[in-house]
């Protein structure tokens, strides 16, 4: 069947099933088709490739020309970005076709979906329960199979966790290795994109396409970029894995524990050796990137002013007074916190006690990273402590939704590539495994979770 049929199709699925999931906040039916009918004529012409006339979403924190990007915030309610980020550049030329743009928590705070201006996104497997966050639009829109894979971002675990939480594979690749030109600024020295998909065969695909060097992104990485598809069937034989022994402990979910040493048995029946590691420092990495992400989304949402992009308040009475009702009226409740969390810790006489201490405190985690892999190929852990909750049970207390963090944001921290594999079901709720290795290791990443599936 032709590209614009497939598209034709699963529009249709998305009219009937996103209304209650709500994973979507804008549908780009029409240039959708002609994308799709670009791609047919592509491949009548003797093109080939897997992505081409391929249907996928964005997060809608993707700049994309043309299409509103709100960043789920009624602050960009109204943006229209005037070009595309990088990888929905790289994601077009290679042929795939965009259904739209993905709700998710605003400016990508929170792990639930629910600090959405445009309303919570439901979990596909428990429509009464959350699908996890930020990347949760992406998330349950490919678990409800209204499209095979999407775009995600990662700043502190947003596309393993919810990818972990709706049974996808996710991952977050090295820092660097995705450009974040266009891609709208949480926490730039830990916010990475990343591909979502319900194999890690498909993520290998979409990453070939997303990856490389971007000169407009000064933190890209000029490295050479593996074949993901290529590795994908390496044999697992010899693979040292390490279990990090920071992470069963009394907060993890008996069940989830289980569920993960299935998953080690698989592997050692293929061939992988396992020993016990350990992370000293991870219990610091939740206070650290509290203090860090919060510091740095301080920063970058200074831009949002009323004045450049977006909302702008009615009838200011003067500069000051647009800047302040633009902002408070905007912004969500999240948003505010965070960004009063992170000009305090930026502020003259507070910067040393918190910002400057926890970065010495990211770089003994990462240290940690680097002494474990001394000694294993890969670490293999829970993804999520829980399994997904109820919508709207971790409100009262943001606190107990940070917890959440404790596995996926010592990646983001150290800066180093990680994966989420689905790995079966507790309670009929889907449970993530996380793999983590050594910076630019993502064909390993894929090819043990691509062996294991
Ligand atoms: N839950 C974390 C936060 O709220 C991570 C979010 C993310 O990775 N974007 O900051």
């Amino acid at each position: 069947f032709s590209s614009e049929e497939l598209t034709r199709t699963l529009l249709e699925r998305i009219k009937t099933l996103d209304p209650e999931l709500n994973s979507f906040i804008t549908v780009t039916e029409e240039r959708a088709l002609e994308q799709a009918r670009a791609a047919d004529t592509r491949r009548a012409n003797g093109e080939t490739g897997a992505l081409l006339g391929a249907p996928i979403a964005h997060k809608d924190l993707f700049c994309t020309q043309g299409v509103l990007t709100t960043c789920a915030s009624r602050i960009l309610h109204n943006f229209v970005s005037p070009y595309d980020a990088s990888v929905v550049e790289r994601l077009a030329s290679a042929g795939a076709v965009s259904l739209g743009k993905l709700n998710m928590d605003e400016f990508a705070m929170g792990s639930a979906n629910e600090s959405s201006h445009y309303g919570p996104v439901k979990n596909p497997w428990d429509l009464t329960r959350v699908p996890g966050g930020s990347s949760g639009g992406s998330a349950a829109a490919i678990a409800a199979r209204l499209i095979p894979a999407a775009t995600g971002t990662d700043t502190g675990g947003s596309i393993r966790q919810p990818a972990a939480l709706t049974g996808l594979t996710g991952l977050k690749p090295t820092y660097g290795r995705v450009s974040r030109w266009g891609m709208i600024a949480y926490a730039s020295s830990l916010d990475q994109g990343g591909p979502m998909a319900r194999s890690a065969e498909d993520c290998a695909l979409l990453l070939g396409a997303m990856a490389g060097f971007d000169p407009r992104d000064s933190t890209s990485v000029d490295q050479p970029l593996d074949d993901y598809l290529a590795g994908l069937n390496q044999p697992l034989n010899g693979l040292r894995i390490g279990l990090p022994k920071e992470y069963f402990t009394a907060g993890l979910d008996a069940k989830i524990a289980d569920k993960v040493m299935e998953v080690v048995e698989q592997l050692k029946g293929l061939g992988a050796t396992v020993m016990e590691i350990s992370l000293p420092n991870m219990q610091h990495a939740i206070p650290a990137y509290y203090v860090i992400a919060p510091a740095e989304a301080s920063s970058n949402l200074s831009r949002f002013d009323g004045v450049r992009y977006g909302y702008r308040c009615e009838a200011p009475k003067d500069l000051q007074d647009l800047y302040k009702r633009s902002r408070a009226e905007g912004f969500g409740a999240e948003v505010k916190r965070r960004i009063m969390v992170g000009t305090y810790a930026l502020s003259a006489g507070y910067y040393d006690a918190y910002y400057l201490k926890a970065q010495k405190i990211r770089r003994l985690i990462r240290n940690d990273f680097l002494e474990a892999f001394k000694d294993v190929d890969l670490i293999l852990g829970p993804t999520t402590p829980n399994l997904a909750w109820k919508l709207g049970e971790k409100n009262a207390d943001p606190v107990s939704a940070y917890l959440e963090d404790i596995y996926t944001i010592t990646a983001n921290l150290a800066g180093i590539p990680g994966l989420s594999m689905p790995a079966g079901f507790v309670d009929g709720l889907p449970v993530g495994v996380q793999l983590l290795a050594p910076d630019f290791q993502e064909a390993r990443l894929l090819n043990v979770a691509h062996g294991y599936q």
